[in-house]
């Protein structure tokens, strides 16, 4: 659509302006500091920081209705840096320019409706947003689309240059620092730290395509992040770890597009999401709280978190009915298929504890919730899921393992809908449907595969015949006539295909 077509009272707001107050604020003490500087812990106490809209009222000066129309006005105007993440741009980061948003294809991620049979084994209408359909296949990319838009706007403003940036990882944040990385390597050099033997081939083979330093230490993520922090204390480096709040504010866009997807009526809707370091479950409940102060969704939706039993911290902390006999304690962590969700000691708890408080209290009642789900589960419903049409992780199982427990134990009801999850793309993960299917899992999985969730290829050797197709040499017409007919009738009778 030209803008030229768009009516009159809008067009004006639909191509956003830069603009803006905006500052880091630090969650320990309060502080504000100017946002024109790389900052990723309060350089007065250390603490978490977050970025702040000083201008809320910006916000509200706009009726909740005239958002609406120019975010879906917006979404049909074809210009590359809005495309993604940035059709939220005052939302994101109003600093920034258009023309130095970097747009790799992140964002507007599908929200595919399970199947008629998923609804009755499950028991309730529910939806997977699939962010595997990302450009890096993990919702990661929407947190670095944003950080590394950032990182471009200082270097085109000529505030910094030269970039060395770092992060530690559990796969998929490498991965997607590394393509965005990638795609301003002549600003930015990538580094990823990630737990030797603890992330994916596949999540391996990604940094190291995209031409990142990879650096494999000993120990799992936990001890891989606090190396990362020790080089981002002591040396001039860019973390790029959801520590860093630019992460946080690109990762809302995930509920900014739920409300959308449904014209903006967040009433009985349940999203569901797995929790590693807690900076998507921190971003989900700061996303829903910013548009729901500025009028454009009119009830906080159900917000539930899922952990594994081998990765539970948060679950631990939250079971604590009792508000001030709370205490966060860091878990060590077992193997996990959620792998990368692996995590015993969130770096964002802090702004989980915060933002709960404030979403329960504008709510009105209980909102937030966390259930535990076993390795078993999580297994057994992303395998279910992928055989009716999804193309979720194992993080997406554990998604839909917490929806099938949070009915049982009533956190959720029939007349719900909910949205679960799927972080990133089945293929990432594909090692633990392989473990499933051969039943090769290490015994501390404690899974026990189902047979009929079970697959393997059949391999055909027909029988009776000396010469087999090969690459660059071509069977004699009559040999090769052998192949096919002896080939057809061995799959057939496996098949038990009658004959015509
Ligand atoms: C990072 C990640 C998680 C965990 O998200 P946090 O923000 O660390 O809580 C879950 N699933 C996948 C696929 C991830 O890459
Ligand atoms: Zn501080």
């Amino acid at each position: 659509m030209k803008l030229k077509d768009i009516s009159l009272e809008i067009r004006d707001l639909v191509i956003p302006k830069v603009g803006g107050d905006i500052a880091y604020q630090c969650l320990g003490c309060n502080k504000e500091f100017p946002i024109h500087q790389l900052l990723y812990t309060c350089p007065a106490c250390n603490d978490l920081l977050m970025i702040v809209d000083k201008d809320f009222y910006r916000f509200k000066e706009i009726p909740g209705e005239t958002w609406k129309k120019i975010f879906d006005y917006r979404k049909m105007v074809n210009i590359p840096a809005l495309k993604g993440i940035f059709l939220y741009h005052e939302f994101i980061a109003p600093l920034i320019p258009l023309d130095h948003v970097i747009y790799l294809g992140e964002g507007h991620t599908s929200l595919v409706p399970a199947n008629d049979f998923m609804k009755d084994h499950v028991g309730i209408e529910f939806y997977f947003k699939n962010d595997g359909q990302n450009p890096s296949a993990s919702f990661k990319d929407r947190g670095m689309a944003c950080a590394l838009s950032y990182i471009n706007y200082l270097a085109k403003t000529k505030r910094i240059k030269d970039i060395l940036a770092i992060c530690a990882s559990t796969g998929d944040t490498s991965a997607s620092a590394a393509l965005y990385g990638s795609y301003l390597h002549k600003t930015v050099r990538s580094v990823v730290l990630i737990p030797h033997g603890k992330i994916t081939k596949v999540q391996l083979s990604q940094p190291l395509g995209s031409g990142a330093y990879v650096f494999e230490i000993p120990g799992v993520f936990d001890d891989c992040m606090k190396v990362v922090e020790n080089l981002a204390d002591n040396y001039n480096v860019a973390l790029l770890n959801s520590k860093n709040a630019w992460r946080i504010r690109g990762q809302e866009s995930y509920v900014f597009e739920i409300s959308q997807d449904f014209d903006y009526d967040t009433a009985k809707k349940v999203i569901i999401v797995p929790i590693g370091n807690a900076g998507n479950i921190t971003a989900i409940l700061s996303g829903f709280l910013r548009f729901y102060d500025a009028g454009i969704i009119k009830e906080l939706p159900k917000v539930i978190g899922v952990q594994s039993v081998h990765a539970n911290p948060v679950y631990r902390y939250y079971l604590e009915t009792d508000l001030n006999k709370r205490v966060f304690s860091p878990v060590t962590v077992e193997p996990s298929v959620a792998q990368a969700a692996m995590i015993g000691n969130p770096v964002s708890m802090s702004r989980v504890i915060r933002l709960v408080e404030e979403y329960e209290k504008k709510a009105g009642g209980k909102k937030f919730f966390v259930v535990e789900v076993t390795e078993q589960e999580i297994m057994d419903c992303q395998l279910i899921a992928n055989r009716n049409g999804h193309v979720i992780c194992t993080q997406g199982g554990e998604s839909l393992a917490a929806l099938i427990r949070a009915l049982k134990n009533g956190v959720v009801g029939r007349d719900e809908i909910a949205i679960l999850d799927s972080t990133a793309h089945a293929l990432k993960f594909y090692t633990f449907q392989e473990m499933y299917f051969n039943n090769s899992f290490p015994p501390d999985f404690e899974i026990v595969p189902k047979k009929e969730l079970q697959n393997s290829p059949r391999f055909i050797l027909p029988k009776g015949l000396d010469k087999m197709p090969q690459p660059g040499k071509r069977l004699s017409p009559e040999d090769f006539q052998k192949f096919v007919e002896q080939t057809s009738e061995e799959v057939a009778a496996i098949l038990k295909l009658k004959k015509r």
